[in-house]
């Protein structure tokens, strides 16, 4: 097929097929996708037979995110094709991965959202396509939306290791700064993306910025891949991320 010709998959550099372009369809296969999370405690595998919460202990964790959606579950190879996506866009990965389920879509129209905005990254660079995944994630949404993105906060002054350099509380006990300033309605509907949740402590923490500038609107947080938490790792703590 000339396809494979053209393109080879950019994770495992296998012929890609026409219907799983850039990639081959086994990398597209290994994509898992996130179920619609718990609107209690924003968990991908807390939904039961009776839809009932299991963990409401974890219900402020996120605190001041007022709902959240993700679109693909963080493990096994999902977190090495969709890393392989962020060390290597272009523009038809982008639109194989931003094609989200039904259920996506939903949550995020149902929201409402006023406008669109990100947490910054702190080294992504004026090169990479659209600055970077989780800005080019968030100006695909607004365009999509029909809304505009707007950039609320930037990097603040680095105090220690970059999160992905750390591990579990480690990673929770870094502080993380950023700066902003309030451009939009103080009481607009947000969505706030990011690309990856491991442990909810940067967006959380994003969001607390939020806060911090003048905004009191409901935010809805975005995430492109969400780390599914082991049962053993959830202990009843408000403080669980
Ligand atoms: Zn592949
Ligand atoms: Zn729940």
């Amino acid at each position: 097929m000339i396809c494979e010709i053209l393109f080879r998959c950019p994770h495992c550099g296998e012929g890609a097929a026409l219907n799983s372009l850039p990639f081959c369809k086994r990398c597209v296969g290994n994509l898992l996708v996130a179920p619609p999370l718990c609107p209690k405690c924003f968990s991908p595998n807390c939904l039961g037979v009776d839809a009932k919460c299991e963990r409401p202990w974890a219900a402020d964790g996120l605190s001041p995110i007022t709902s959240l959606s993700a679109a693909y579950l963080l493990q096994g190879k999902t977190f090495s094709v969709l890393k392989s996506w962020k060390k290597n866009r272009a523009w038809l990965s982008d639109r194989r991965i931003f094609r989200f389920s039904e259920h996506v879509w939903r949550a995020l129209t149902e929201f409402q959202p006023e406008y669109v905005s990100c947490v910054p990254q702190r080294f992504s660079r004026a090169w990479q396509m659209g600055g970077g995944p989780t800005e080019a994630l968030s100006r695909f949404l607004a365009r999509r939306l029909g809304i505009p993105f707007v950039q609320l906060l930037s990097p603040g002054v680095r105090t220690s290791f970059r999160q992905g350099e750390l591990q579990g509380t480690a990673r929770i006990q870094n502080p993380i700064t950023f700066e902003g300033q309030l451009t939009i309605p103080p009481h607009a509907r947000l969505l706030w993306v990011d690309d990856f949740i491991t442990t909810g402590h940067t967006l959380r923490r994003s969001a607390q910025c939020l806060r911090e500038i003048g905004f009191l609107g409901p935010i809805h947080g975005m995430a492109l891949g969400m780390r599914m938490r082991h049962r053993a790792e959830e202990a009843p703590s408000s403080n669980n991320p």
